[in-house]
């Protein structure tokens, strides 16, 4: 009996159990295509179906028009931290903007400055990415070619409630621990990237959404492969994709419309879990301690510590013996993290924070 259900691990994280009972069988058979999925050819008409149905799909969700592209790449996002500079930059003033708001934007900028000469707009580094900038501390330019942000960071559990920029700027986002766990306004970006494993499916498969108009004045130079046009062209089938990974987000979507009933309904349960679990942080008098500014707080990633490094050890032992995984911190900041990406039932929080009040009660 796997313990899926109190898997709140940062990524690959846990898939609703409805989508892994379809994956379990195709393993074996697809039942259209009489062939394990494993074995099933980028080539075959079946598969290019489900890329069609997937882009489709997705476009659903997000309210897309035909002026975006929708492609699914290997690389994982971090692959898109060089593609972005590389495809947008040509000729032009090379100081984008991008905002240094925890772990993963500081990824970010290290690819980007192999590129370019980024502008950082505002950073966190200096108190320990606690908190994200409020709207008077960005001063955001006019002459950027693009802005960069990361819309949730997932190793802090810092996220954005809001869109940012200039609507005459591109804005280009990492999104991938929070993509289509709620409505983003997707048409307000001109890049969106986000990789699977956090809400939508395995690792091995990133998404790009990429307006079209920016795709004009692109480097004619580029290695086939970094360059975004290739992959349009081929319908994401430029070189063999990731098959197993494409089939399992195209579950994962039709969940998120037939099941859940698209992006606001999956919001309404993201926030009903993140409420819980922030709640039990604020009503434990400080045994539990919530790292990121209220305003900030991640819907998707609650991190917290505990008085002690001792104690954090003796609570996550105690709830790796009651079931529950991946509640540890990222290693470079430790602490807590629970994780409570699309796939994670209400009840897995509602038992979790169950566990806390009562190892709260036993160390008191
Ligand atoms: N961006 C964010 C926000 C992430 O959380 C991660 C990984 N957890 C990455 C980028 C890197 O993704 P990948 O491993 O797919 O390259």
């Amino acid at each position: 009996n796997l313990n899926n259900g109190l898997n709140f691990s940062g990524g690959p994280g846990a898939l609703p159990a409805a989508v892994l009972a379809q994956v379990q069988k195709s393993i074996m058979c697809v039942p259209e295509v009489g062939l394990s999925i494993l074995g099933i050819s980028h080539r075959s008409d079946w598969f290019l179906g489900v890329v069609t149905e997937l882009e489709n799909n997705i476009r659903r969700l997000l309210g897309l028009d035909k002026s975006y592209h929708v492609l699914f790449l290997q690389g994982g996002a971090t692959q898109q931290f060089s593609m972005v500079p590389m495809t947008l930059l040509h000729g032009k003033n090379k100081h984008p903007e991008y905002l240094h708001t925890g772990y993963w934007s500081g990824k970010v900028l290290g690819e980007a400055r192999k590129e370019t000469n980024p502008h950082v707009l505002w950073s966190g580094e200096s108190d320990g990415f606690h908190r994200l900038p409020a709207n008077d501390e960005l001063d955001f330019s006019a002459d950027a070619p693009y802005l960069h942000y990361v819309s949730n960071e997932t190793v802090e559990g810092l996220q954005f409630h809001r869109v940012l920029g200039r609507d005459d700027v591109p804005r280009v986002c990492d999104m991938s621990s929070d993509f289509l766990s709620k409505p983003c306004e997707a048409e307000r970006f001109s890049i969106i990237y986000a990789h699977a494993q956090k809400n939508i499916g395995p690792a091995g498969v990133t998404v790009v959404l990429i307006r079209d108009e920016l795709l004009q004045n692109m480097p004619d130079n580029l290695p086939g492969w970094l360059d975004y046009r290739s992959h349009i062209k081929a319908h994401s089938n430029y070189n063999t994709p990731p098959v197993f990974a494409i089939y399992v987000v195209l579950l994962v979507t039709r969940w998120l419309l037939d099941d859940i009933g698209g992006l606001n309904a999956m919001n309404t349960l993201n926030q009903r879990k993140a409420a819980l679990l922030y709640e039990a942080l604020d009503q434990s008098d400080g045994f539990y301690l919530g790292r990121a500014a209220r305003t900030d707080r991640s819907v998707m990633n609650a991190v917290f510590n505990l008085k002690t490094p001792e104690l954090e050890q003796r609570f996550l032992s105690a709830s790796r013996d009651a079931g529950f995984s991946g509640l540890s911190g990222h290693r470079v900041i430790g602490g807590i993290r629970a994780s409570m990406y699309n796939g994670l039932e209400l009840q897995a929080v509602e038992k979790l924070v169950e566990f806390m009040s009562t190892f709260q009660k036993n160390e008191s």
